[in-house]
């Protein structure tokens, strides 16, 4: 490519949650690649680091602001920190996340609450602290990782399920209320990524049933049509595509990325 003036989102300044492995770092590599500037967030502060110097050594500014996205003290505090550095935000991706599952019968209280707190009310807590600025630049794109179970309900996941579910109300009414200032709000909803977050899915149903580990994986594969896990570069070139300015037209969706396994 001949120049940053070629990239998609050359000069357009990013903010990452959950960017640390997984998803989120894919998705900051992947703007970073397309010529954004991109902050980080997430609570290890090592892989956050690791992370700034690969998108420095791409020649685009980077840095980072470990907090836990549950906290609105510490959210606040992250989004002070970036919004100075970077001096703004035009992409906001809100990616951190968690799953956690059992059976709902004997389902405790605490799982319910922490699988919200992560899913759900961390994305209005981000999505609060930053949507000020986007609306005063009269620009913005925010980009929110829902997941499959955003669209159908799945055993053991009530709690995962019902804070995916949220997620895409959420961003259904900011894509409405914030429409007027110039500002896009989706979604993406992934089947499963070959993640960390997998990985630990993979042990826990190990476990739990007594299949080993590739028993066990090849459980998860074989939910998809394609008979494979999604690769987090995948996912991390749907929201390139929703951010750049030729994708203003789309807002208020969400777009499955699962292998065909569900089609709407
Ligand atoms: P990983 O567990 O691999 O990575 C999650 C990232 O989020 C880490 O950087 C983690 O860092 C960060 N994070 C987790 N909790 C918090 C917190 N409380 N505060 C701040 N950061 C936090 O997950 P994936 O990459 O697999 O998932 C990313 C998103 O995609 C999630 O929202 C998930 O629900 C969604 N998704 C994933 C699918 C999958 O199959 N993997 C499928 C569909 C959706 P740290 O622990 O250091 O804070």
């Amino acid at each position: 490519m001949a120049g940053n003036q070629t990239l998609t989102l050359s000069g357009k300044r990013a903010i990452v949650t959950g960017a640390g492995r997984g998803i989120g770092r894919s998705i900051a590599l992947a703007l970073a690649s397309a010529g954004a500037d991109v902050a980080v967030t997430a609570r290890t502060s090592a892989e956050l680091d690791t992370l700034v110097a690969e998108i420095q050594a791409m020649g685009r500014r980077s840095l980072a602001m470990p907090c836990d996205v549950t906290d609105p003290e510490q959210v606040i505090q992250m989004a002070s920190t970036l919004l100075e550095g970077l001096g703004g935000v035009d992409i906001l991706i809100n990616n951190a996340g968690n799953a956690g599952s059992h059976k709902f019968l004997n389902h405790s209280d605490e799982l319910w609450h922490r699988m919200l707190a992560v899913n759900l009310t961390s994305v209005y807590y981000v999505s609060k602290a930053f949507a000020p600025k986007l609306v005063e630049q009269r620009y913005g794109r925010i980009i929110t990782i829902a997941s499959i179970a955003s669209r159908a309900g799945g055993a053991y996941i009530a709690a995962y399920t019902a804070a995916k579910h949220g997620v895409l109300g959420l961003t259904r009414s900011l894509a409405v209320e914030l429409l007027p200032h110039n500002i896009t709000v989706n979604a993406i909803c992934p089947g499963y990524v070959d993640t960390p977050m997998t990985d630990g899915n993979v042990s826990n149903i190990s476990a739990r049933t007594g299949m080993s580990e590739a028993q066990a994986r090849e459980t998860l594969t074989k939910s998809s049509p394609q008979r494979r896990l999604i690769e987090p570069e995948e996912v991390a070139s749907i929201a390139v595509f929703l951010a750049q300015d030729s994708s203003r037209g789309i807002t208020g969706q969400a777009i499955n990325i699962d292998g065909g396994g569900l089609m709407s």
